[in-house]
């Protein structure tokens, strides 16, 4: 798949990671430029080998890869990140996020306890980053990169430390995009513990909004042209879970209903977008409901309960 959304802007290719042998679920997404070519998030480390068989099948080394830019540090969108910089790349990310790409013991700890012996299955090795590599950015800095031209946005929501980019037209959103696989009109959000929050996701929607956006660019999965109807059916998203929340939580259900309820309504959502239930696996692959029903869990006990 590859956009040039009009004659002056400059192509963007979608790369499938067939993250877990599924197709459609984590991109990485390739910018030529004059002198070699940029990576919009690089994938778990898990899928280093897929990544670079797209490479070279566009006509590139991986060591001309000279930058990748994070939207944020989750090890499906950052884990490959020290393995591109001990080829040489220059890593860009929010300044949040920068400590954990050099020492990422915490990060992978944290994800130790919520995956189990499943690491490395699912996400490889995750290299440190030397902080020679590392380029932090701030809000709206314009980042250069030969003939490109990326502006990060701060958009928190999903994590606290998470840029969305804006390239021409285009806007690569990262997580704060949602979840919406290619050919469907229907977005899943990723609430992953421990910074899920939903002020803040609504906060972002705002700032995208004030963007003109020809083409937005969620991580899982694709180009999509119809940028209004997907920053519309976010929010639609957020009231759903908020609505779902306020009946559900106080009920403290026990964790089995709990969950029972959270896949009640995503098939409820899914059917009412008309969605075809094969993409129902793909969408638990980019976005599992487990792992969002512990950040909506952290977020009620943190900003809800007791108002
Ligand atoms: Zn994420």
């Amino acid at each position: 798949m590859q956009i040039q959304p009009d004659s002056k802007a400059h192509p963007i290719y979608t790369l499938d990671l067939n993250f877990l042998g599924i197709e459609g679920a984590i991109a990485s997404y390739l910018i030529p430029h004059n002198h070699g070519a940029v990576l919009v998030e690089c994938g778990p480390g898990s899928t280093i080998p897929v990544l670079q068989a797209h490479l070279n099948s566009h006509g590139f080394n991986v060591s001309e890869i000279s930058d990748v830019l994070l939207t944020h540090i989750h090890l499906d969108h950052a884990g490959a990140s020290g393995w591109f910089a001990k080829q040489g790349a220059r890593i860009h990310v929010h300044p949040v996020g920068a400590p954990h790409l050099l020492n990422p013991q915490k990060l992978l700890s944290s994800a130790g306890r919520i995956y189990g012996d499943k690491m490395e299955l699912l996400w490889g090795d995750f290299l440190p980053v030397p902080e020679s590599q590392v380029v932090i950015h701030q809000d709206q800095e314009l980042i250069e990169i030969e003939n490109l031209t990326f502006r990060p946005l701060e958009t928190s929501g999903h994590a606290s430390h998470h840029f969305a980019y804006i390239l021409d037209g285009a806007c690569f959103s990262g997580d704060i995009g949602g979840v919406r696989m290619t050919g469907t009109r229907h977005i899943r959000l990723p609430m992953p513990p421990p910074e899920f929050h939903l002020e803040s996701w609504r906060h972002s929607l705002e700032i995208l909004r004030q963007e003109e956006i020809s083409h937005i660019i969620p991580t899982h999965f694709g180009i999509f042209t119809d940028p209004d109807w997907h920053l519309a059916a976010l929010d639609k998203a957020l009231d759903d879970i908020e609505n779902w929340m306020e009946e559900i939580m106080p009920q403290e259900l026990p964790s089995e209903e709990f969950k029972a309820e959270f896949l009640k309504l995503e098939s409820q959502r899914a059917q009412a977008d008309n969605i075809d239930p094969h993409f129902s696996n793909v969408y638990r692959t980019a976005n599992p409901p487990e792992i969002s029903l512990l950040g909506i869990q952290r977020y009620w006990r943190k900003f809800r309960q007791g108002e």
